[in-house]
């Protein structure tokens, strides 16, 4: 029997409860009828006209993905405003979009922070925030490298495990400081320095790093600092979102990740140009 958008919603949110999410965030369904059957779900990062295209492409029913489409509230969806017009073009193909973010973010299993320690292959993680009411679930990870390295070696290990990004990894700290201890945060999580520092952190791997928080913690005895692309941190999810939704649904439903890279920073200039600050 087919699968209804209804049933695939409520296989997410059981995975992804909404009552993890911030109180500013906007999670769950944005368009879509629940009655209507789903055979393919397409999972991304961003709900951008370029992943829009490849849901009309693959012929899929349902869009999942981690950023909100309308965060901030709207009055309306007119096809002359950028994401009115995406609503239009999801609705015209017969496609529903849901949002798993912040509840994705802090889930106990399977989210987005888990995802990205399993990626660097740490064990024994564990929430660097722990959610007050559910201590397994929260914000970043904490665990250990399976062997020690350094932050050049972990640098390369991050560039390794995360998708091909124009910005690559970036590092702050001593190349040959030694790394065991690891903490990660998908997304901006800049204000995890102190929990990663309490949580004796070698280094932090996050992104959206700003310049006097980054400076300001080289300047201390704060762990080492490594930046990734934003879509970088959390593309790790959607694998391991979509391996758990096709399982839940007892394989009735084709479940893909895209292939669309929607890091919006596309091209570098000046790269290998060497010189002092003022030329
Ligand atoms: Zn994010």
């Amino acid at each position: 029997m087919a699968v209804t958008l209804g049933e695939v919603v409520a296989a997410l949110e059981a995975r992804y409860d909404p009552a993890l999410a911030e109180d500013w965030d906007a999670v769950g369904l944005v368009c879509g009828d629940p009655a209507e059957p789903v055979a393919r779900v397409l999972l991304a990062v961003d709900p951008v006209a370029t992943v829009v295209d490849e849901v009309l492409d693959t012929g899929a029913q349902l869009l999942v993905t981690h950023h909100p489409l309308l965060l901030t509230p709207v009055h309306g969806v007119p096809a002359d405003d950028p994401k009115g017009h995406l609503v239009h073009r999801l609705v015209r193909a017969g496609a529903g979009l849901f949002v798993a973010h912040t509840n994705a973010d802090r889930a106990a299993e399977h989210g987005v922070n888990g995802a990205l320690a399993a990626a660097l292959g740490l064990r024994d993680a564990v929430p660097l925030q722990p959610h007050p009411a559910d201590p397994r679930a929260g914000l970043g990870r904490v665990g250990r490298l399976p062997e020690p390295t350094t932050l050049r070696g972990f640098a390369d290990l991050v560039a390794a495990a995360l998708p091909v990004t124009v910005g690559g990894v970036r590092a702050a700290g001593d190349p040959g400081r030694r790394v065991r201890t690891v903490a990660v945060c998908g997304g901006s999580g800049g204000s995890l320095v102190p929990a990663a520092a309490a949580a004796g952190a070698d280094v932090l791997l996050t992104s959206d790093l700003r310049h006097h928080p980054a400076s300001e913690a080289l300047e201390s005895s704060s762990p080492a600092l490594c930046d990734v692309a934003h879509f970088a941190s959390e593309w790790p999810w959607l694998p391991v979102a979509a391996e758990l939704l096709r399982r839940d649904l007892g394989g009735r439903v084709e479940v893909t990740v895209s292939r669309r890279r929607t890091d919006p920073w596309t091209w570098l200039a000046g790269a290998g140009r060497s010189g002092s600050a003022g030329g």
